[in-house]
């Protein structure tokens, strides 16, 4: 590449997409990730013994209903067609999620039709909440909608496990619908467009990058590499999608963030739970769900004769700074921060921030790509 006119910081998702788009209107990029691989959380490994792909942050699955998203990706990889299923572990039975006629009826042993299903929820929910008071925390939020028997089995402890404080503790606005399925339909997404790339997630990077135009360069921090080699090039248009909080020192303090540890284990038997992924809705488990991989691949018949799997177990834990940051914790205290910080970057005119890091903000992965797409470049 002979001149650079674009940096893009941060090579996941959103920068990929940026740095494609960028490429293809001619421009040349250089893509500077402060990691060892491109990805962002988006990456995997695939373990050499059993051939499983690993999703090194936690499990992905694509889904998505915008048809210029689908459309993008399939210019670069193709999907398996696998339909995302979640089942929930509460004292000793296994249920399937979301909440819906399949839960219900299995829950209460009883065989309600879809018609019936709604009156039977309110009539629940209108026991501990009665009409007309409103909620006044998240839990009491959660019974007006589903009532106290749903809410303590499978949303009570799960969620305290999930962000760290007791349901009580937290807004009722975090949860302003729950919608509960008249059907038997358990695919967990409502998108009917889902699935797991055939060649892996890391071939989408790997392609989205592959043009002339675009330069990558790993194991560099933009942040520190702008004030010294990259100095002579601080003209440049940066599309940047690290943490906002950081790209000004923290001056302001640092955002709120839930964290996650990930226990991988290799297991001696073919299938371990016969699914991807287990729910454990209760506090008598530290993790909250135990991911099996090798399930999200099912075309890939030797990887799922294999006599080993993988399986990994996740703790949701509180975030410190240096820690990965996984789910922002979006309240009025973090509301305001993030505003201050965004006043900041309104006044800095060749930078545009983008992706969950930059906009402090939970996106799935087509939401990512329809926000890259969305980027105005001129
Ligand atoms: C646990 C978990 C599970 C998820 N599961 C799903 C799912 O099943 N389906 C789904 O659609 N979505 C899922 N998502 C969402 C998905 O991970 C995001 O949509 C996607 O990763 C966002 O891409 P991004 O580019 O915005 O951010 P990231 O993937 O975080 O990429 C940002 C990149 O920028 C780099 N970077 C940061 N600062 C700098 C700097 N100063 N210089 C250079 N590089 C820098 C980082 O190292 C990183 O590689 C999940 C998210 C989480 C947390």
């Amino acid at each position: 590449m002979t001149s650079i006119d674009a940096v893009v910081a941060g090579a996941g998702l959103w920068g990929c997409t940026v740095a494609r788009r960028l490429a293809e209107s001619g421009r040349n990029v250089l893509v500077l990730e402060k990691r060892p691989v491109v990805g962002g959380n988006v990456r995997c490994e695939t373990d050499p013994a059993t051939g499983i792909e690993i999703h090194t942050y936690g499990s992905h699955i694509f889904h998505t209903h915008l048809d210029d998203v689908w459309d993008f990706v399939n210019r670069f990889i193709s999907f398996n067609g696998y339909q995302h299923k979640v089942l929930a572990r509460y004292k000793g039975k296994t249920y399937f999620l979301p909440l819906g006629l399949t839960l219900v009826n299995q829950f209460y042993g009883i065989n309600l039709t879809p018609s019936e299903l709604p009156a039977f929820i309110a009539n629940e929910a209108s026991r501990d909440v009665p009409q007309g008071v409103t909620p006044s925390n998240f839990e009491e939020q959660a019974i007006s909608f589903v009532g106290r028997p749903l809410y303590e089995a499978f949303i009570r402890d799960y969620t305290r496990k999930q962000w760290g404080r007791d349901p009580k503790e937290l807004d009722a606005s975090i949860i302003r619908r729950l919608p509960v399925r008249t059907s038997y339909d358990v695919n967990y997404f409502s998108d009917y467009r889902q699935g797991i790339p055939l060649t892996g997630y890391n071939s989408l990077f790997d392609r989205l990058l592959n043009h002339p135009n675009i330069t990558v360069q790993c194991d560099t921090d933009w942040l520190t590499w702008k004030e010294g080699e990259g100095k002579a090039l601080s003209h440049l248009p940066v599309f940047y999608s690290g943490p906002i909080d950081a790209l000004f020192g923290y001056k302001f303090g640092a955002l709120e963030w839930r964290s996650l540890n990930f226990e991988v284990e290799r297991v001696n038997c073919a299938d371990y739970q016969g699914t991807s992924v287990v729910n454990y809705t209760l506090a008598d488990v530290p993790w909250t769900r135990i991911h099996e991989y090798k399930h999200y691949h099912p075309e890939q018949k030797d990887v799922m004769a294999h006599p080993e799997t993988i399986i990994c177990k996740e703790f949701p834990k509180k975030w410190e700074l240096g820690d990965e940051p996984y789910y922002s914790v979006n309240n009025r205290e973090t509301d305001e921060l993030l505003a201050k910080y965004k006043q900041e970057a309104a006044k800095m005119s060749n930078i545009t921030i983008g992706g969950r890091l930059g906009e402090y903000k939970y996106y799935d992965m087509d939401q990512s790509i329809a926000r890259a797409l969305a980027v105005d470049l001129t």
